[in-house]
């Protein structure tokens, strides 16, 4: 008979009870977004996918100086230079295995061109490995890249002072 009575109870009590919490929630606002149709905007701070930034006459930035490559706790960055013929020094091979880095921004920060950036882009998973070790063809800008003007100057200013925490 008890077993009857909660039969009864789960049918009449609980489950309209139920129910009433999801009708509530079919007039709030979702949560979630419609991934990947959808793409939640990433603070301006966030650290992304890295880019190798031009000159505004075309000329890559990145003078192979090995800064970025010395700041990197994860040893990920790796490098060759090379001379033109002009006698400018450029990398001739620049790599990042993207496995190893933990985008913590410091090549970013190290680099006296600003030519190593870190942008908001997110979506690079993949199943093959060897798709991480990014090469510089795949990390150059095709264009000077119309940066942040705010960010150009929050790097400056942390450079200046010295700040080297990233909340
Ligand atoms: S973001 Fe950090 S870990 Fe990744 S390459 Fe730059 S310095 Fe290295
Ligand atoms: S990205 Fe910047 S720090 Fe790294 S090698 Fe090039 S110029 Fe030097």
């Amino acid at each position: 008979m008890n077993e009857v009575f909660k039969v009864l109870g789960n049918v009449f009590i609980n489950m309209p009870k139920g129910l009433i919490v999801t009708f509530k929630h079919l007039f709030k606002k979702p949560v979630t977004i419609d991934y990947p149709r959808k793409k939640k905007p990433m603070s301006p701070r966030y650290r992304g996918r890295h880019y190798l930034e031009r000159y505004d006459d075309g000329t890559e930035r990145c003078v192979c100086c090995g800064l970025c490559a010395a700041a990197c706790p994860s040893d990920c960055i790796y490098m060759e230079p090379e001379e033109t013929e002009n006698g400018e020094r450029m990398a001739k091979v620049y790599e990042i295995n993207l496995i190893r880095c933990i985008f913590c921004g410091f090549c970013e920060e190290a680099c006296p061109e600003e030519a190593i950036f870190l942008g908001q882009e997110y979506e690079f998973s993949s199943g093959d490995l060897d798709s991480f070790i990014w090469t510089k063809d795949q990390m150059l800008v095709p264009h000077p890249r119309k940066d942040n003007p705010f960010k150009r100057i929050y790097r400056r200013v942390r450079k200046v002072y010295g700040v080297t925490d990233r909340t």
